[in-house]
C-alpha cells in the first residue's frame, strides 16, 4: 500500500513559473512562502509538499483534504458580508509546525503519522459549482497553509471568480512579494495569524517574524481585505509589552484593520498553558484599543466578553452588528456600509443589504 507521501507525490504538477527559479544546475528556489527554500534535486522544501524533480519544482495539485461550508464569521472575517457562507477547502501540509495547531490533522499530515486526512480527487470547476449550489458567496482556502498550495488555490479561484464569487486565504502570513503578486488578481480576502511579536517565538514555531510583518504591510498596500488574528496563550504571547508592540504595528499599517484576539484551549502538543480567560481577552483588547485600533474583537468565548463580539461605530459608538459566536444577531449598517446614526463609513466588503444568515454552524456540503 502506498504511503501518504507517495500518494501525494503523484498528485502534483509543475509550479507556476512566477513562484520558482533556478539557483544553479542542481538547485532551485521556491518563493511560495517566506522560507524561500533552496531545494536540491530530489529533495523537498521545509513544507514537504513542494519538491525538486530534475530541476522542476513540483507542487500539490488535484485533490482536497477537506471541504466544508462555514459561516464567514468562523474564518474569522467580521467585515465581509456578515451572515454569508464561505465554501472552504484545504489541502495538506504547512510551512510551520505550531505545537498548538487546531488544524494539525491536515497541516501536519506529512510530519506526524497520527495526522491522517486522506486526499480526495477534486476539480476546480466542480468546487466552484458546488460552492454556488450550497449558497456560498465566497470560496476560501484554509485548513492547511494555503500559501504552499497557491497554484491549486488560484486554479479554483479562477473558476470561483467566473461564477461571481469572492475568494480568500486563511493564512499564517509567511508570504513573499512574489506570491502576493501571483495571488492578487484572483484573491480578495486575507486573514493573517499574527502569532507573536517576538522573533524567538516565531522560531519555535518554525518561522521568522519579519516575513509576516512584511506580508501584512504588502497585503494592505495591495488592497487585499485584511483581518488579523492573535491566539492569546498565557506565557507565550500575552505580555502587555508584547501586545502593545503587536497592536501598535497593526495600527501603524492601518487602524482600520480588524484585530481578533482569540482564546486558546489545549490542542495537539501544547496542552500545558491554561485556557485563556475572558478577562485576559478583555485586557488584550484594551491594549489594542489604546494602540489606536478601531475594530477589536474577542473570540472563542461567546457571551463572556461583553460587546467584544460586536461591531460598534468608532465615531459615535452605535452598535452596528451584534454577534454571539458565529451567529449574527442584529445588523444595522446602511446599504453603503455606513453607520446609520452618524454616517461614518465602516471599512469592509459589505453587501448592499443583509438577507439573514445562511448558517451559524459549519456543515458538510449537502
Ligand atoms: S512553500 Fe515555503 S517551505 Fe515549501 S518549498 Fe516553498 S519556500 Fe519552502
Amino acid at each position: 500500500m502506498s504511503t501518504l507521501a507517495e500518494v501525494l507525490e503523484r498528485q502534483t504538477r509543475e509550479a507556476a513559473s512566477e513562484l520558482y527559479e533556478p539557483i544553479d544546475d542542481k538547485r532551485i528556489r521556491c518563493y511560495a512562502c517566506g522560507h524561500e527554500c533552496p531545494i536540491p534535486d530530489g529533495a523537498a522544501g521545509v513544507c514537504r509538499v513542494r519538491f525538486n524533480r530534475g530541476g522542476r519544482l513540483m507542487v500539490p495539485w488535484g485533490y482536497a483534504a477537506g471541504l466544508q461550508c462555514d459561516p464567514i464569521e468562523k474564518k474569522p472575517f467580521f467585515h465581509v458580508r456578515p451572515g454569508g457562507l464561505a465554501y472552504s477547502f484545504g489541502m495538506l501540509g504547512c510551512d510551520l509546525h505550531c505545537s498548538y495547531c487546531q488544524n494539525w490533522v491536515t497541516s501536519q499530515a506529512l510530519r506526524d503519522p497520527r495526522a491522517v486526512s486522506p486526499p480526495l480527487g477534486a476539480d476546480p470547476a466542480a468546487i466552484a459549482r458546488d460552492a454556488v449550489r450550497q449558497g456560498a458567496f465566497a470560496v476560501v482556502s484554509t485548513y492547511n497553509e494555503p500559501l504552499i498550495t497557491s497554484e491549486w488555490a488560484v486554479a479554483i479561484f479562477k473558476e470561483a471568480k467566473a461564477a461571481g464569487l469572492m475568494t480568500g486565504y486563511v493564512s499564517n502570513g509567511n508570504g513573499t512579494a512574489r506570491v502576493l503578486e501571483y495571488l492578487r488578481p484572483w484573491t480578495d480576502l486575507f486573514k493573517v495569524d499574527l502569532k507573536s511579536f517576538d522573533d524567538r517565538h516565531y522560531r519555535q514555531l518554525g518561522g521568522r517574524l519579519q516575513p509576516i510583518l512584511d506580508t501584512i504591510r504588502r497585503l494592505h498596500a495591495m488592497d487585499f481585505w485584511v483581518e488579523i488574528v492573535t491566539l492569546l496563550i498565557a506565557g507565550f504571547n500575552d505580555g502587555d509589552e508584547e501586545l502593545a508592540r503587536l497592536t501598535g504595528f497593526v495600527a501603524g499599517v492601518s487602524p482600520d484593520i480588524p484585530w481578533h484576539v482569540t482564546g486558546f484551549h489545549g490542542d495537539y502538543k501544547m496542552t500545558d498553558p491554561p485556557d485563556t480567560t475572558p478577562e485576559m481577552l478583555e485586557r488584550a483588547a484594551e491594549i489594542g484599543r489604546r494602540s489606536g485600533l478601531r475594530f477589536v474583537y474577542a473570540g472563542n468565548r461567546p457571551g463572556s466578553v461583553g460587546d467584544l463580539e460586536d461591531t460598534r461605530c468608532p465615531t459615535c459608538g452605535y452598535s452596528l452588528i451584534e454577534r454571539f459566536a458565529y451567529h449574527v444577531r442584529a445588523y444595522r449598517l446602511t446599504a453603503d456600509g455606513a453607520c446609520p446614526k452618524c454616517g461614518t463609513a465602516i471599512p469592509g466588503r459589505w453587501a448592499s443589504r443583509f438577507d439573514g444568515q445562511v448558517t451559524a454552524r459549519p456543515f458538510r456540503p449537502r
